[in-house]
């Protein structure tokens, strides 16, 4: 096992190559897994983001899912009050559906001290974390890092693209990539305490999110309001349609929206998982693989599963000393499983107007409509295993 020190020592020319078993690419919540994963099964990781810092910009609300919260030991003291009701509104926020669940279905992470505590696990693994410090390519072999200190090579037996939807390791290693994006933006802050239960409000409309939802989560700390659809479809912008959201967003408090918000967004790829996530010399694990839910557009849980699944494979590669084992780490398989949820997801992007918004309502609040949303809100569907 190699032990290095940090990636970039000098500006001005590439750096003598440090070595590494897994370069991994991106310190979202996929890279921080899999490098800690990684380095507890005794290899040697280097974790870098071009963020220099964690908790900021955040491109996720950070809903947690029962199932997440069963299967990972999340710290406790990063979420919020569980979330058993939902309510889901028609344009013009008319005769809502309200649902709630018998369990605790959701909770909303504090995403900064979230990322802190799972990078603080990392560096306890063994993991070198180097932040502010950006994967710019692939030349002779070598792995380039732009840092504080300058461009510096590194050798990586494999490297691990967790740079999100738009990877650039992706596209290095001739993989798969996303093409199929939604955008979404949402603001953040905090409420005082009031008497509604912690409320998940969904308001499907095409004018504010094409293609999927807007929404406020008001879990009586903080409330999070935000729209996501197709960003070729809105019409003046995503920010413009948030903006006129906020002004009459169901399930907010009296006091309304503080002058100072916490501002996230984010590109959301629904394709589904994609089919080659793998090849000899690396994988793509996250966004970057396309593993988001392409219905609920959730991310965390299949990010979480498959970096599982990704360390798995690397440490049989690693300890074998060949690459065979990451022929078995593709996408198809994964991505059959997703066929119901490709399917809805075809039918939430054909509601381009309210008419056909108000129409799935008049579905959805037949007995019949009712059970089909409780199974989607509260089932007990998760990513596949494999
Ligand atoms: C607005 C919004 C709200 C969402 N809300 C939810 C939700 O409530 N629940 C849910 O389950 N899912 C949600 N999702 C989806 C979910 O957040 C993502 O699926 C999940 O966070 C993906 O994690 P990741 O680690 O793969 O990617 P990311 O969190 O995007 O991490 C990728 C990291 O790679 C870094 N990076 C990129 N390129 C480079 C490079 N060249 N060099 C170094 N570093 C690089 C980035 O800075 C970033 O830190 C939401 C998404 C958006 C956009």
């Amino acid at each position: 096992m190699t032990r290095t020190g940090r990636a970039g020592p000098a500006a001005g020319r590439v750096n003598t190559p440090g070595t590494t078993d897994v370069l991994v690419v991106g310190a979202g919540l996929a890279g921080l897994h899999t490098a800690t994963l990684l380095a507890r099964l005794g290899h040697d990781v280097l974790l870098v983001e071009r963020r220099a810092t964690l908790t900021a910009p955040i491109r996720t609300t950070g809903i947690f899912v029962r199932r997440t919260l069963d299967d990972f030991p999340l710290p406790a003291e990063c979420l919020g009050p569980p979330i058993r009701r939902v309510v889901l509104y028609p344009p013009g926020l008319r005769r809502p559906v309200s649902l709630v669940s018998t369990r605790d279905e959701y909770r909303v992470a504090d995403m900064g001290p979230l990322y802190v505590a799972a990078a603080h696990a990392a560096v306890d693994a063994g993991v070198r974390l180097a932040l502010g410090t950006r994967y710019v390519g692939r030349r002779d072999g070598c792995f380039i890092l732009a840092g504080p200190d300058g461009p510096a090579g590194v050798r990586a037996r494999y490297v691990v693209g967790a740079d999100g939807a738009r990877s650039r390791v992706a596209r290095d290693l001739g993989l798969d990539r996303n093409h199929h994006l939604l955008v979404g933006a949402e603001e953040v802050f905090e409420i005082p305490a009031g008497d509604e239960p912690p409320t998940f409000h969904c308001v499907l409309d095409p004018s504010l999110a094409p293609g999927y939802l807007a929404w406020v989560v008001n879990d009586g700390r903080h409330a999070h309001v935000g729209v996501a659809g197709y960003p070729d479809r809105y019409r003046d912008g995503l920010r413009r349609a948030l903006h006129r959201f906020a002004a009459s967003a169901p399930g907010l408090p009296v006091t309304g929206r503080p002058g100072e918000v916490e501002r996230r967004g984010g590109p959301i790829p629904v394709g589904g998982v994609l089919r080659r996530i793998g090849c000899p010399d690396g994988l793509l694990v996250g966004d970057a693989a396309g593993a988001v839910s392409p219905l609920t557009a959730g991310g965390l849980d299949p990010c979480l599963r498959l970096s599982g699944i990704a360390a798995t494979v690397l440490d049989e590669a690693l300890r074998s000393g060949r690459p065979d084992p990451l022929a078995h780490y593709e996408g198809a398989a994964l991505r059959a499983r997703f066929r119901g949820r490709l399917t809805l997801r075809r039918a939430l992007a054909q509601v381009r107007t309210p008419a056909a918004a108000a129409a799935a309502f008049t579905l959805l609040r037949t007995p019949p409509g009712r059970a089909a949303a409780r199974r989607i809100l509260f089932g007990d569907g998760s990513f596949p295993a494999p």
